[in-house]
């Protein structure tokens, strides 16, 4: 299907970008790599008036780390994986490597994957994981929202029709610390049907001083899987700590059916893919190269 007419316009800049979402409101919506918003106009499931492509705003293409990172809202998927991280953003790349294929990678932006909002979306959990935030531009200012804040509902987000994402801010992470993303899916890919962030800080005797549990794919948004990651703090993460944590996680979960699988193997995978996430970021805490990816 061929989407409704529309007007295009390409801004010079991010201060005009923000100009014209102000300007043309619910009306408008921007574009970056195109990846979800164009199949979406060609359904006729979104029918902006005036599509504004931000995709050429090189302010918006850049990664700046001076400790913490701030990652511009255009870099791509396949920036993110070609990128050679530290031991402790190993999450970054296990989640860029298991977004569609190539050709998505390569077009496909972070802010507009986070924009986009879907439940099986890679991004979610792993920047959960990561304490990340997400900056806010508008005509009226900016703000920093948490991304675990960032999610209302399947598809849906706190963002403003006139607001864009500029960047992804992911705090400095514990030098010791490892982590993993594991993302359960029918082949490789696809959306998952249950994905798993952990990224836990060591203590020196080589317990688990506190871990980061997030969980995607398996709700209408992703969430940190709180008391999971209370019981984990202080513990030797062995396979009964794990077992007790899957079964914390699964408590706190309302799954939902889709066809890629039921709520009840949705509840059973994502205690597979939290055991398997931390047998791997335990593996890399002891120096091993492990790749985490479709588990
Ligand atoms: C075949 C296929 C397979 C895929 N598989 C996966 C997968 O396995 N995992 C996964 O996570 N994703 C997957 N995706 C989605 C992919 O990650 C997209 O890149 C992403 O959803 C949208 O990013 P985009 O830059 O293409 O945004 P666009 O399609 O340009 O925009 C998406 C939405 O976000 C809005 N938007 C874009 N940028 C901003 C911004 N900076 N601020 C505010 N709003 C903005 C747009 O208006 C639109 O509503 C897949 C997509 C396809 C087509």
């Amino acid at each position: 299907m061929y989407p409704q007419p529309f007007e295009y316009v390409r801004p010079e800049s991010v201060g005009h970008a923000l100009e014209l979402l102000a300007q043309h409101g619910a009306d408008a919506r921007p574009l970056a790599g195109g990846q979800s918003l164009l199949p979406l106009m060609k359904q006729r499931l979104a029918t902006p008036r005036v599509v504004v492509d931000i995709g050429r705003l090189e302010d918006l293409a850049r990664v700046e780390d001076d400790g913490s990172l701030r990652i511009g809202s255009l870099v791509t998927h396949a920036a993110i994986e070609a990128r050679d991280w530290p031991a402790p953003l190993a999450l970054l790349y296990d989640g860029a490597s298991v977004i569609g294929d190539v050709q998505v990678r390569n077009l496909g932006t972070m802010g507009g994957a986070l924009a986009h909002a879907d439940p099986v979306g890679d991004w979610g959990p792993v920047l959960q994981a990561l304490d990340a935030s997400v900056r806010i531009g508008s005509a009226r200012g900016e703000r920093e929202v948490p991304v675990a804040e960032l999610f209302t509902d399947a598809f849906s987000t706190v963002l403003g029709p006139d607001e864009l994402i500029t960047a992804i801010d992911v705090p400095a992470q514990d030098a010791a610390a490892t982590g993993a993303y594991v993302k359960l899916a029918r082949r490789v890919g696809d959306a998952g049907v249950a994905t798993v962030a952990v990224q836990v800080r060591w203590a020196g005797d080589g317990t688990c001083a506190s871990a980061a549990v997030a969980v995607g794919a398996a709700a209408s948004v992703p969430f940190r899987a709180s008391e999971a990651e209370a019981f984990l703090a202080g513990r030797t993460l062995d396979e009964a700590a794990a077992g007790e944590a899957a079964r914390l996680v699964q408590a706190a979960l309302t799954p939902f059916s889709d066809v890629r699988g039921s709520a009840e193997y949705r509840r059973d995978m994502v205690a597979v893919a939290l055991t398997r996430a931390l047998g791997i970021a335990s593996r890399r805490h002891a120096g091993e190269r492990v790749e985490a990816g479709y588990g």
